[in-house]
This record gives C-alpha cells, structure tokens and sequence, in this order.
C-alpha cells in the first residue's frame, strides 16, 4: 500500500510516478502530515543493524496510521488504474 510513497522517499521513482507522488504528497495534507514520520522511519531502518524492525507503531496514533494506510491505498489505486 506504501509502495509508491516509499518508493518515492528512497529515491526509486522516475518519469511520472516521480511527479505524481511529489504533487500528491505536496498538496495532501495527510500524506503532508505524515511524511516526517515516514522518513524517520525510513532512517530508522537504515541505521538498524540486520533486518530487524523497529517497533515503529506505538508511536503514531492508531487514528493517524489509519489515515496514512487510507491515503497510500487511494494513492496506488489512482496510479495505477483500476
Ligand atoms: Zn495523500
């Protein structure tokens, strides 16, 4: 569901995709919102040793993290079509 933002945030995007994540993250506030968090994720994971995941949850709202998983889904589904 995160795919296209993250992919977006570890700089693997191009062409449209690119465009069209950069414009939907700039003008939605909930993906506006919730970019600080996703990069702090994605450093977190970066500076872990191994493949362990971070216990990132419980730091974000169960409403907020809702949201974000809502957002990121419409966003796959209008990139990618029905
Ligand atoms: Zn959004």
């Amino acid at each position: 569901m995160e795919s296209l933002v993250s992919a977006w945030i570890d700089g693997r995007l191009i062409g449209l995709s690119r465009w069209y994540t950069e414009y939907h993250v700039r003008t939605c506030p909930q993906c506006t919102a919730s970019l600080p968090f996703l990069f702090l994720l994605k450093a977190r994971l970066a500076a872990l040793p191994g493949d362990t995941t971070p216990d990132i949850a419980p730091t974000l709202p169960a409403r907020r993290w809702t949201a974000v998983a809502a957002e990121w889904e419409r966003l796959d589904r209008e990139a990618t079509g029905p």
